[in-house]
């Protein structure tokens, strides 16, 4: 057999792996939420869509996993004002890292005061639009901000709600989580040099700013609760440290990274509910060995929510089989790639696709490239697709909810997909698909 060699790795039908709460096979065909894909792709090819009961439950799962304590969407993940009022209506708050960001939470409807604001570098105008509008917390990044937030907020009248973002040389993904002693990346503020102790010290001392809590951010794509202890141990025995100098820390901001299943080998992430109880039972643990009460909790899960509830529909074109030292590989090419997701040709990362019509034909080592003119322009590496493929037919690519949209490009000139919510009573775009228009309408006229 020719392509035995190849990684023969078939997709996982839905109800199980990467795949959302509301896709199934009908007489052969998938369907979500009621809706053939055949139907839904005349709403035009690529399109991603987005399974909104499954994001909705999700983002409720983290809210009753939590309890008592705050859940904040990350933004980055995918944004717009519906799903900003999807997630304050499930009972989160959202984290912003832009000007855009928090511009479309307040275009979502979400309150000043339920929204965070993130950023190794954010802008004066950034900051007066986060003051005005009564933000909730803002992550202090660097000893600068200090100053500088300080002195919008004296301007407008105002104290601002600060949390500083500390380093603890704990970094995270996947099952395992390293320890340093030191720091070579641009987010946050030591603890190990001190740089985040001035810059608490500094937030107390002025009168315009409040001091709410600390922060950190260890990685992404983490499948359990290890990394997190450890990060809440190094932070909370800083606690510790500040309670001693008579600084108490109110809230704890662990941020986000829970990883996801991207492709049936993926392994199943831990459930909310365990997840958050490794956090907590990692923070008592510190507290009491620091002699301090327990802080307040959150977090900020953003692919946990958006990342399986949505997927990329493409539609196939050419194909082609290539000779390769371990056998054929099948090239089947679709009408988009990196423009609409870059992860793997940024990351690496992996995952899986299966094709929206029934077929009896056996399975062949398959890779879906996209349309761009990169070699590196690969949207699922390995997958055994049905060996009859063809021009026209659709394929469906899981999870892509997080990331995808959020980091699209117009590369070749492309027009970024729209994105469809779907559910049991109707479709409704959350994010309309560009037209040429929009895309020549860019240029200065000629
Ligand atoms: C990226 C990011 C998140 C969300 O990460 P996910 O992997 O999508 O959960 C949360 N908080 C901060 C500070 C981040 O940078």
């Amino acid at each position: 057999m020719a392509f035995a060699q190849l990684a023969h790795v078939p997709a996982p039908e839905p109800g199980s792996g990467p795949w959302s709460a509301n896709l199934r096979r009908d007489k052969g065909e998938l369907v979500l939420a009621g809706h053939a894909l055949s139907d839904l792709a005349d709403a035009g090819t690529p399109v991603y869509l987005v399974d909104e009961e499954d994001m909705k439950a999700r983002a409720r799962a983290w809210v009753d996993a939590m309890g008592d304590g705050d859940v904040y969407y990350a933004g980055k993940s995918f944004l717009t004002p519906a799903v900003a009022s999807w997630m304050l209506e499930a009972g989160l708050c959202i984290d912003t890292a832009s000007e855009g960001e928090l511009r479309i939470a307040l275009a979502g409807g979400v309150p000043g005061n339920r929204i965070g604001l993130h950023g190794n570098s954010k802008s004066d105008a950034t900051l007066r639009l986060a003051l005005e509008a009564g933000i909730g917390r803002i992550v202090v990044d660097s000893p600068g901000e200090v100053d500088q937030i300080a002195a919008l907020a004296a301007e407008l009248g105002t104290v601002a709600p600060c949390f500083v973002r500390v380093t603890t040389g704990v970094h995270a993904g996947g099952h395992e989580f390293i320890a340093t002693a030191h720091e070579d990346q641009k987010f946050g503020l030591s603890l190990a040099t001190g740089a985040a102790m001035d810059v608490v010290a500094a937030i107390t001392a002025s009168p315009h700013l409040e001091f709410l809590g600390l922060h950190s951010h260890i990685g992404s794509q983490i499948l359990d609760a290890e990394g997190f202890a450890a990060a809440a141990r190094a932070v909370m025995a800083f606690a510790g440290e500040l309670s001693s100098r008579g600084i108490s820390v109110p809230e704890v901001d662990l941020g986000g990274g829970y990883g996801i299943q991207y492709t049936g080998l993926d392994p199943k992430p831990l459930s909310e509910k365990d997840m958050i109880a490794g956090i907590r039972s990692a923070i008592e643990a510190s507290c009491q060995e620091a002699g301090i009460p327990a802080p307040r909790l959150s977090i900020e899960p953003g692919r946990s929510i958006s990342g399986p509830a949505g997927m990329t529909l493409y539609r196939v074109g050419a194909t082609k089989d290539v000779m390769t030292d371990d056998g054929v590989r099948r090239y089947v090419s679709v009408d988009g790639g990196m423009s609409d997701n870059v992860r793997p040709a940024l990351y690496g990362a992996d995952y899986t696709a299966l094709l929206g019509r029934d077929s009896e034909a056996e399975l062949v080592p398959t890779r879906v490239v996209g349309m761009h003119c990169e070699s590196g322009d690969i949207v699922v590496k390995d997958v055994a697709l049905p060996a009859d493929v063809t021009r026209g037919d659709l394929i469906l690519v899981a999870a892509t909810g997080a990331y995808g949209r959020s980091m699209a490009s117009n590369y070749n000139m492309v027009r970024r997909p729209g994105v469809l919510a779907v559910s049991d009573t109707g479709t409704a775009w959350l994010v309309k698909p560009e037209t040429w228009e929009d895309v020549l309408g860019l240029f200065p006229d000629l």
